[in-house]
């Protein structure tokens, strides 16, 4: 098989990601064997590359947002068979046993891995995942337009969810890229009214199409005051805007890995009236088959920029300097 690895962490405009011919991996007794058939490129992929991340897996083949076919199974497997279709997202394991798993929030787990981090990803043609972590797939939906739910997707609905919007809330969105653009569409399928606060024109048109009510700079105040607001864009100076913008009783959510430092809040702008500021950090398998369900049922859909897999570095590099809108997705032209 090929695949991408990262052979020392350093800028993409330094290659560091280099083709390797393996052997196609051996399935664990409880894992699947995977043909790569689409794997989209999320920011995250980027910071294992350059070393913004510490590696944890010398070598490692980058991919979170896998979509394949079951190429095999190992022996203490159930309920999955060759040829079914199945979609390897970033969270690849917890240990079931902790406090945080045992109250249902895996996604705090201290031992948790990661696919494309501790384990290879799904930059190559073949992957390997624990039955237990792989996602059943909508059927209707094609392997491109499915990958990026995988991880932005997903992100997005537990920011979403973290917000606590009531039925028909106002909705602010800071930033409008990847993980933004489908969660404003759950948002608007449930009824929402959704304001979307970002720097980019091409951005705010977006909004606008997919039936966001105003699109605005993120430093405006919005049309009305906000139930809920999602920051997405990596900007602490952004947290004392948005949850100025909350109503009473409002929540921010913070859905970013990484922010720059927060400013000083002053409490009775920003705090008072029972407002409140929560993080999201990953998400639970809960998250994801809600996301996945419901993403079908609404018909979110991404807006994809196909790269050939053999053009992965290029793909990265374009991410970094913003050369395209959507998602990147490499589709595999190495088998
Ligand atoms: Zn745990
Ligand atoms: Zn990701």
């Amino acid at each position: 098989m090929r695949a991408w690895t990262v052979d020392r962490p350093r800028p993409v405009e330094e290659d560091p990601l280099r083709l390797a011919e393996r052997s196609v991996p051996v399935p664990a007794d409880d894992e699947l064997l995977v043909r790569v058939r689409a794997c989209g490129v999320c920011r995250t992929d980027l910071h294992v590359t350059e070393g913004d991340l510490p590696v944890r897996r010398p070598g490692v083949v980058p991919g979170h947002e896998v979509v394949g076919t079951v190429a095999g199974t190992g022996s203490a497997v159930t309920g999955f068979a060759p040829g079914d279709r199945v979609g390897v997202a970033w969270l690849r394991w917890t240990d079931g046993t902790c406090a945080h798993c045992r109250r249902g929030a895996e996604n705090l787990c201290p031992g948790s891995r990661y696919t494309g981090w501790d384990a290879d990803g799904g930059y190559a043609t073949h992957t390997t995942v624990p039955a237990a972590f792989a996602h059943r797939l909508p059927e209707d939906v094609d392997d491109v337009a499915l990958a990026p739910l995988l991880c932005a997707g997903i992100i997005g609905y537990r920011a979403l969810r973290r917000t606590g919007l009531p039925p028909g809330g106002r909705l602010g969105l800071y930033g409008f890229g990847g993980s933004a653009h489908l969660c404003a569409q759950v948002a608007l399928a449930e009824g929402a009214v959704v304001h979307v606060l970002t720097r980019g024109a091409d951005a705010r048109r977006l909004a606008l199409g997919l039936g966001a009510t105003s699109a605005s700079d993120a430093y405006a105040a919005p049309p009305e005051p906000l139930d809920g607001a999602i920051l997405f864009a990596p900007v602490g100076d952004l947290v004392p805007v948005a949850l100025r913008a909350l109503d009473r009783g409002g929540v921010l959510a913070l859905a970013g890995i990484h922010l720059s430092d927060v400013p000083p809040l002053r409490y009775e702008t920003d705090l008072f009236y029972e407002k409140e500021l929560r993080s999201v950090t990953a998400n639970t398998r809960q998250d994801a088959r809600e996301f996945l369900a419901l993403a079908a049922r609404y018909g979110v859909r991404a807006t994809t920029h196909p790269y050939p897999l053999s053009r992965a570095p290029q793909a990265l590099r374009d991410l970094k300097a913003g050369r395209f809108d959507g998602a990147a997705v490499l589709v595999d032209d190495l088998s």
